[in-house]
C-alpha cells in the first residue's frame, strides 16, 4: 500500500530531524533555509558558447605529464556544475577518489556534502576538483614538481568554469592557488582577490573530522561563503 499523507509528514520529520541532529554535531548552530533561483536558460547559453569542460576532460584523461599516473586507479578530473558560480578546490584524491575517480568521496567528503547541506548547496551546484588530478602514494603531501606540472590543468577548468567565488579546502590549496607561505589560520575567514574571483579559504574536512576545535571557525567560514554567494545574486 502506497505511503498515506500523514505518513509521508512522518517521515519528512524524522528526516528533518535526523538532518538537524547532525547540524548540531558538527557545531553549527543555524540552519540556512533561502532558496536560490536557478540561472536562466539565456544566461546559461551565453557562457556554453565559450565552454566545453568536456572537451577539456577528453584532452587531459590520460596525462603522463608526471609519475603519478603510474600508481593512480582513475585519474580525477572534477565533479560538478560546467557553468558552476562556486568552485572548491581540495589538495589531490584519497584512495577512495582514486578508485571511484570523483573528488571528495570518502569520509572527508562525507563531512564535505553535509557542510553544503547546511549552507544550503548541494554537490551539482558547484563544481568541486583538487590541486593534484592524481593520488599521491600513501597521500602523502603533493610535491613541488607534481604541483607545478598539474596546477595548469586547474587553471584551465576555472577559466573555463568562470566561477564567481572560489574556496580552497585546507591549507596546500589556499597556499598554492594564493602563492603565499601564510599559515591557513592567517588566510581563512575573508575573501582574497585571486584573478578578480573572490577567493575563501577554510579547514579542510579531514582536518574537521580530526580536530574539534576547528568546527566552530569553519562553520563561520562556511556562513560567510553563503552570505557573500547571496550578495553577488548569481
Ligand atoms: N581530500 C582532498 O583534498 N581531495 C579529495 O578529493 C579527497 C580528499
Amino acid at each position: 500500500m502506497p505511503p498515506t499523507e500523514y505518513e509521508k509528514m512522518l517521515e519528512a520529520f524524522a528526516l528533518a530531524k535526523n538532518f538537524l541532529r547532525e547540524q548540531i554535531e558538527l557545531g553549527f548552530d543555524e540552519v540556512y533555509t533561502q532558496v536560490k533561483t536557478k540561472k536562466t536558460t539565456a544566461q546559461k547559453e551565453d557562457r556554453r558558447a565559450v565552454t566545453n569542460l568536456g572537451d577539456f576532460y577528453q584532452q587531459i584523461k590520460n596525462c603522463k605529464k608526471c609519475h603519478l599516473y603510474r600508481t593512480r586507479t582513475n585519474f580525477v578530473f572534477g565533479v560538478g556544475d560546467p557553468e558552476a558560480n562556486l568552485m572548491l578546490i581540495g589538495e589531490a584524491p584519497g584512495r577512495e577518489e582514486d578508485l571511484q575517480g570523483e573528488p571528495f568521496v570518502g569520509a572527508a567528503g562525507k563531512l564535505l556534502d553535509k557542510m553544503l547541506a547546511a549552507i544550503n548547496f548541494k554537490r551539482e551546484d558547484i563544481f568541486i576538483a583538487n590541486i593534484l588530478k592524481c593520488r599521491p602514494p600513501e597521500n602523502r603531501d603533493p610535491h613541488p614538481d607534481e604541483i607545478e606540472t598539474c596546477k595548469p590543468y586547474l587553471l584551465q577548468q576555472i577559466k573555463l568554469i568562470q566561477p564567481k567565488i572560489i574556496c580552497a579546502l585546507g591549507r596546500i590549496s589556499a597556499q598554492v592557488l594564493l602563492e603565499t607561505k601564510s599559515p591557513l589560520g592567517q588566510l581563512r575567514g575573508k575573501f582574497h582577490d585571486w584573478n578578480g574571483i573572490e577567493f575563501l579559504v577554510t579547514y579542510h574536512p579531514a582536518a574537521l573530522l580530526r580536530y574539534q576545535q576547528y568546527k566552530k571557525p569553519a562553520w563561520e567560514d562556511l556562513k560567510l561563503l553563503r552570505k557573500e554567494y547571496d550578495r553577488l545574486d548569481v
